[in-house]
């Protein structure tokens, strides 16, 4: 999706200079042809299952994003009242939209219910409880399954793996076993599914067959309580390639998490990351280049509050400038403004020769960039732009001081 020509950047057939020079910067841009390509990927990859494709809200909540996904036909897994509201909203599919996290509100329970939505992922018993009795007050019955927790080391950033029994999410297999017993006997829950996400950025196929293998196992133990799981949730996770990274594609990914799953069930795959990463880039601006005696930095106009993956999860990302001068290489540390020392985008990074005005494109940054955006140092959150072939638009408008001091 990004080609240069003559030296100058484009994406798709958009000259992105021209647009960082109209809508400023710092600026996500996003290309509608790659998103389509990667759902039809993806969604391909499991042409062979009975399946429903659920977008992980999280990685990107630009409605614009969640319009088109669900034009192809996209549903969608949430974790919060709001993105229920927004996935609604953009013509999600209330019957493709799982609802997981470990802190459901009664409100957001009460508002899934009315949705009528396929399925909620439940995290611990009081839950269990609580959504039981929210449908029970509204005479519904709540299709549910148990989020278990399969203890698995997905080998991948410690801050991103979740499927680990130390970590806040899920029943672990043992306690999940009894959760189903007792939903059993709870009169407003229809035990529906079981769900699994071990976590993300995840390169590695055999965690996947693992985990297929442990949720198979479990499955065969809860049905001969005569219990039948008709929704199989396998979570996301697939990793995408941010440096060079050995990847697992789509296809060998379907493989490996199937591996071991019963037939003629519904599996249910929840990819954010693998979605929207790699149809992105955050668009800078060098405000100065500073020397000192043992480095030299990139000071640009984007910072940690515009994309944090950098600072928290130690996160490489490739930069490369939208107009290519011709020179020798550098060594040089790409940082935002912020008053951190954290707020680094680039350390000993080599950049091609770059001056202040130019501009600079921080490559993958789709997912989880413009959705934990912050306000940190009052900065307002930045443009977001999709491209379309050659033409482009702005699909949410910068914030404003105004905006913030409201
Ligand atoms: C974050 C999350 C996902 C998406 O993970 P990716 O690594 O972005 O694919 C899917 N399911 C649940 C429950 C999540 O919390």
């Amino acid at each position: 999706m990004l080609t240069y020509k003559k030296n100058i950047l484009y994406m798709d057939n958009s000259l992105l200079n021209d647009i960082a020079d109209k809508i400023s910067t710092p600026a996500y841009i996003y290309s509608r042809k790659k998103l389509i390509e990667n759902f039809r990927k993806f969604n391909g990859a499991f042409s062979k299952h009975n399946r429903i494709i659920c977008y992980a809200v999280k990685a990107n909540a630009n409605p614009e994003i969640l319009k088109i996904l669900a034009k192809e036909g996209c549903g969608c897994d949430i974790v919060s009242g709001g993105e229920l509201k927004l996935a609604l909203k953009c013509g999600i599919n209330p019957k493709k939209i799982v609802f997981a996290g470990v802190g459901k509100k009664d409100e957001e329970i009460r508002a899934a219910l009315k949705a009528g939505i396929l399925l909620f992922n439940v995290e611990s018993i009081p839950e269990l409880y609580k959504i039981n009795e929210i449908a029970m007050a509204l005479g519904k019955k709540a299709p549910t399954g148990f989020r278990v927790n399969p203890d698995i080391d997905a080998k991948t950033h410690p801050h991103i793996t979740t499927g680990m029994s130390h970590n806040k999410f899920g029943l672990s297999l043992n306690e999940a076993e009894d959760g189903y017993l007792l939903a059993k006997t709870l009169k407003n829950i229809e035990i529906s599914g079981v769900h699994c996400h071990i976590g993300s950025q995840i390169t590695d196929p055999v965690s996947f067959e693992i985990a297929s293998k442990k949720i198979s196992a479990f499955i065969n133990k809860i049905e001969k309580n005569s219990l039948k799981l008709k929704y199989i949730d396998m979570g996301g996770g697939l990793g995408i390639n941010y440096n060079n990274d050995k990847i697992i594609k789509p296809k060998d990914y379907a493989a490996a998490i199937t591996k071991y799953l019963p037939k003629n069930r519904v599996i249910i795959l929840e990819p954010g990351r693998f979605m929207v990463a790699e149809t992105c880039i955050l668009v800078t601006k060098i405000i100065f280049v500073k020397k000192t005696a043992k480095k030299k930095f990139i000071v640009v106009d984007a910072g940690m509050n515009d994309l944090v993956r950098p600072a928290i999860y130690d996160a490489f990302h490739k930069i490369i400038p939208l107009l290519k001068r011709q020179g020798e290489q550098h060594n040089c540390d790409v940082v935002g403004p912020i008053c951190e020392s954290s707020d680094v985008f680039a350390k000993d990074r080599k950049l091609p020769p770059v001056t202040s005005g130019d501009y600079l494109a921080i490559l993958c940054a789709g997912a989880y960039g413009y959705s934990m955006s912050s306000n940190y140092n009052m900065r307002p959150r930045p443009a977001e732009i999709l491209v379309e072939g050659k033409n482009w638009k702005v699909i949410r408008k910068r914030e404003t001081l105004e905006d913030i001091l409201k």
